[in-house]
């Protein structure tokens, strides 16, 4: 049977997920009712301009746009002017600033060496530790691909900070988000298209938004009582939280940010990592260096702290502990049969996304929505 009525969707949560597929589903003719429990649109990539320096702060934490998916490229700068902007990151290890990730001048500065790509190639194969086979965690997979020196300057401190725990308990994917390069090259992603929106991501995200078929509620839960007003519900809020936590809390790491003020610049990047233990905080970001094509006179920046999240955090980076991944397990089977609702977005799905797969994965839900209001079937 094929049907062409208009439906009303709820859509819980008005970040990069909640927005994506709100715009789809209303330029399809549908009705969509966006609620967002903050006074804000955007999530945790939220922007706004501080009052004192009039410098863009990334209220949660800096976010950088990089994609090779050119589907989602040619989307974003739809909705806003994005410049270019090769994300750099330095790290400050027992009195010295090294860059990240690490690369050739890393190796050498870090082993005092002056040494090639092939020549640097062989010093790392001989620090590796080759008896290791598939890699079980974080640790082993460090000490097989880098060795035990550079793993325990630059990662060791910095990983037991950022997740609280011993980097031997947690999973080997987390490095496998930074790559080891034996050139100079110091950027810190690989993909062809990294950006900043030069309104900042709010401006973007408003830009989505703004449809006559999306109404959007700030500071306004999506609750149980309203899901009966609409044909279906897109929920991107944490998983957990839509079952009522019945079967346990599923783990986060939040984030403190505390501000730091002053004249001129203060670290004269954006980013400066911490990988000493004894240093309390994991980085510090310096806002202003994400937007270079505005001027400033005064800065502001942010040093992270990270710790497990209480009741009423901020949820940030999912855990996904061996606890964690058994009730997940759970929660996917209930989401799985759950009627009438589609859960998207790191929280929703409880994995660590990228804005650009967030997008992605969004732009591919609403398309599987429309497919199933189009042939009446079940979503
Ligand atoms: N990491 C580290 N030292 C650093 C930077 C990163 O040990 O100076 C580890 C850490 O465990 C982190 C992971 O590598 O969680 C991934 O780093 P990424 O920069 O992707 O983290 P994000 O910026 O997303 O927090």
């Amino acid at each position: 049977m094929t049907t062409r009525r208009a439906r009303r969707i709820g859509i819980a949560g008005a970040g990069f997920s909640g927005a994506v597929i709100a715009r789809q589903l209303a330029e399809a003719g549908h009705d969509v009712v966006v609620f967002e429990a903050r006074d804000h649109v955007a999530g945790n990539c939220h922007t706004e301009r501080d009052p004192a320096t009039g410098v863009m702060i990334h209220r949660y934490g800096p976010h950088i746009f990089h994609t090779a998916d050119e589907r989602v490229w040619s989307y974003v700068n739809r909705f806003g002017a994005m410049v270019a902007f090769n994300h750099r990151v330095r790290t400050t290890v027992q009195g010295r600033v090294y860059l990240l990730p690490v690369n050739l001048l890393t190796i050498n500065q870090l082993f005092g060496t002056t040494l090639g790509p092939d020549e640097a190639r062989a010093l790392i194969a001989r620090e590796a530790d080759s008896s290791i086979g598939e890699p079980q965690n974080f640790e082993e997979q460090a000490l097989k691909f880098m060795g035990r020196r550079l793993y325990e300057a630059f990662f060791l401190g910095y990983t037991r900070k950022q997740w609280g725990l011993a980097p031997s308990e947690i999973p080997a994917a987390v490095l496998k988000r930074l790559p080891l390069r034996f050139t100079y090259e110091d950027s810190y992603f690989n993909h062809p298209h990294q950006a900043i929106p030069r309104d900042g991501y709010t401006a973007v995200v408003a830009a989505i938004l703004d449809h006559p078929g999306i109404e959007v509620r700030l500071s306004t839960p999506y609750t149980e009582a309203d899901r009966a007003d609409f044909d279906h519900s897109v929920w991107s809020g944490p998983l957990d939280a839509w079952f009522s936590h019945r079967y346990g809390r599923l783990g986060y790491r939040t984030l403190d940010f505390e501000e730091i003020r002053a004249e001129g610049d203060h670290l004269g990047c954006a980013v400066m990592n911490y990988g000493d233990l004894e240093v309390p905080y994991t980085r510090i970001a310096e806002h202003k260096h994400f937007a270079p094509w505005e001027e400033h006179a005064e800065t502001v920046c942010f040093r992270e702290t990270s710790r497990l999240a209480g009741e009423g955090d901020t949820p940030y980076y999912p855990i996904r502990l061996a606890q964690d991944k058994s009730l997940l397990g759970r929660y996917v089977d209930a989401a799985r049969v759950e009627p009438d609702v589609t859960f998207v977005g790191r929280l929703g799905t409880y994995r660590y996304l990228d804005m650009d797969v967030t997008i992605g994965e969004a732009l591919t839900a609403a398309d599987g929505i429309l497919h199933a209001f189009e042939h009446g079937t079940a979503v």
